[in-house]
């Protein structure tokens, strides 16, 4: 899962990057509205966390023209707690959900996972795939219900896989889910993270398309 920040506050946004980044999530950082602009207009964000009073271009005008040219991510905004006009107005112009200022981290993290989940159509928050389970909001895997003891990234590396277990993902594609910018990916780091996961899971678990990329076993 890739998220982006926009966020001109400092001290917020490396307290939010930190607390997502440590749950597996990869994490964008835009510090004002045209930065935004621009990230957002690469498109490959599964959710944005936007910040309404920013430089160079209001969060308004960011998420206005993003839903006017089809950006489909869920939006929530962050705002101040007395900015009631800012809040309708972020709703009006297309946010899913809005943060007031200051917000507990938990909490931000619960209302990520949920919009999420409504993003990739799963109602129950599980899944599972044959053996393998894992369920986000518990940040908890298992395989034939023992718990499997994944860092994060082994666990983004798995909830990718499982969101869409026929797909075949590309090492492109890993690499856009499990990292955000400014963040040292070698050339070989989604292998070193996929054997990782395989000595945990089971090898067979996950299938290596020669040339393409992995995905999970087929099941039957
Ligand atoms: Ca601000």
């Amino acid at each position: 899962m890739r998220l982006l920040l926009v966020e001109d506050d400092d001290m917020i946004a490396e307290t939010v990057l930190g607390s997502l980044r440590r749950t597996g999530y990869a994490v964008d950082w835009a510090q004002d509205g045209r930065a935004a602009e621009l990230s957002l207009a690469n498109g490959v964000y599964d959710l944005v966390l936007l910040d309404l009073g920013l430089p160079k271009r209001d969060g308004i005008d960011v998420l206005n023209d993003y839903r006017r040219s089809g950006g489909e991510a869920p939006v929530i905004i962050l705002t101040a707690r007395d900015a009631v006009d800012d809040r309708i107005r972020g709703l009006d112009a297309g946010a899913d959900d809005y943060l007031m200022k200051p917000f507990d981290l938990d909490e931000l993290a619960a209302r990520v996972r949920a919009l999420l989940r409504r993003r990739t159509g799963q109602k129950h928050p599980v899944y599972t795939h044959g053996e393998l389970t894992l369920d986000p909001a518990a940040h908890e895997a298992m395989k034939s219900g023992v718990a499997l003891n994944l860092v994060p990234r082994e666990f983004a590396l798995l909830q990718a896989l499982i969101e869409e277990p026929a797909r075949v993902f590309r090492r492109a594609e890993l690499e856009e889910k499990l990292y955000g910018w400014g963040e040292e990916v070698g050339s070989n780091t989604i292998e070193v993270h996929v054997h990782s996961l395989r000595r945990k899971i089971g090898a067979e678990e996950v299938v290596t398309v020669r040339g393409v990329g992995y995905r999970l076993k087929r099941l039957g």
